[in-house]
């Protein structure tokens, strides 16, 4: 077989259709229970041969490209280091980004950038590195990395990268609103432990019930019914991303009222998900976000979806 000049790879947004915040560990993180699931927006990390000593070279494009880190911050460029280190080989390579996910939007891009440069750098350099590895070398990157190879949905328990498959029956519909500038994920953790903190609960570990998967939620999806699923959507952090940025309420409320089933803030946030009938409803509920004006864009799509995959060659 001759080597490949060229691999680009595919990869899943995730939105958490549960997200149940424990209490903060001593080492700063809160123990998660998180139900993610793979949607069809993605990014493509296409990765050819860089020179000998090139290092990583990162380019990116897309509506948010501005955004993103073109250093060695950038996921993608750590993904391949870290994978070259592994194998002790130079991390000689040509990464190009074509960016859909919005940055700093809870959808986990750049984690997903991170999956899509390993699977890449691996097929590039003829590693077949077996999946166990690959996924440790994920979890090293960031809680969210392991999630976005697997794909599909999956609960994630402790930081959310100690991941269980989650049976899913068919394809559920949804709207992703994007909004005008990102939420850091740890602001959006702090914002939860103060509010915590404001209304008396506490917000240490030992003051908060250990979070569990909602079984309605893992029999909503098991069953493939989007009503019941709408009915059990849940996210922790939503109070605390409508707490930094009120405006999202408005988005809310307009794609509850141009019928969706099920709302709620994505993650950390401040993009917005909603949960449609069919494909054709998620339409309706994309065109009356855009019409609304309480975002920036509103894309309509479905899953769950494959995790980091390879194209095939054109
Ligand atoms: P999560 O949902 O995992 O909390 P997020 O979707 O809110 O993450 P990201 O899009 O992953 O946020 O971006 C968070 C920050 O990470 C960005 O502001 C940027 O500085 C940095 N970053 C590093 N690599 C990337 C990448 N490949 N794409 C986008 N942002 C990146």
């Amino acid at each position: 077989m001759t080597p490949r000049s060229v691999v680009t790879v595919r990869v899943p947004a995730k939105v958490n259709v549960q997200l149940a915040v424990g209490g903060r560990r001593a080492d700063g993180f809160h123990e998660l229970a998180n139900v993610f699931f793979a949607v069809a927006l993605g990014d493509l990390v296409t990765a050819s041969p860089g020179s000998p000593g090139s290092g990583v070279m990162l380019t990116c494009a897309g509506p948010d490209a501005d955004l993103v880190p073109l250093d060695d911050s950038n996921l993608a460029a750590r993904a391949a280091h870290l994978l070259a280190a592994h194998h002790g080989v130079e991390a000689d390579v040509r990464l190009h980004i074509a960016k859909e996910i919005p940055v700093a939007g809870g959808m986990a891009g750049g984690s997903a950038d991170g999956a899509a440069a390993l699977v890449a750098c691996d097929a590039l350099w003829e590693l077949a590195t077996p999946l166990p590895v690959l996924l440790a070398l994920a979890a090293e990157l960031g809680s969210d990395v392991p999630f976005a190879l697997l794909g599909g949905v999956a609960l994630g328990r402790g930081r959310g990268e100690l991941l269980t498959p989650v049976p899913v029956d068919g394809t559920f519909h949804w709207v992703f609103a994007v909004a005008d500038g990102g939420l850091s994920t740890p602001a959006v953790f702090h914002e939860c432990d103060r509010l915590r903190d404001e209304a008396g609960t506490g917000s240490a570990d030992s003051d908060v019930p250990a979070p569990e998967a909602d079984p309605a939620l893992l029999a909503a999806l098991a069953g493939g019914d989007a009503v019941a699923l709408a009915a059990a959507l849940g996210n922790d952090l939503q109070a605390a991303a409508l707490s930094l940025r009120p405006a999202l309420a408005a988005t809310l409320r307009a794609g509850a009222e141009a019928g969706a089933l099920g709302v709620l803030v994505s993650g950390s946030g401040p993009t917005c998900a909603f949960l449609a009938k069919d494909a054709e409803a998620a339409e309706a509920v994309a065109s009356a976000l855009r019409a609304s004006g309480t975002c920036r864009a509103a894309h309509a799509t479905y899953g769950p979806v494959a995790g980091a995959e390879v194209l095939p060659q054109a």
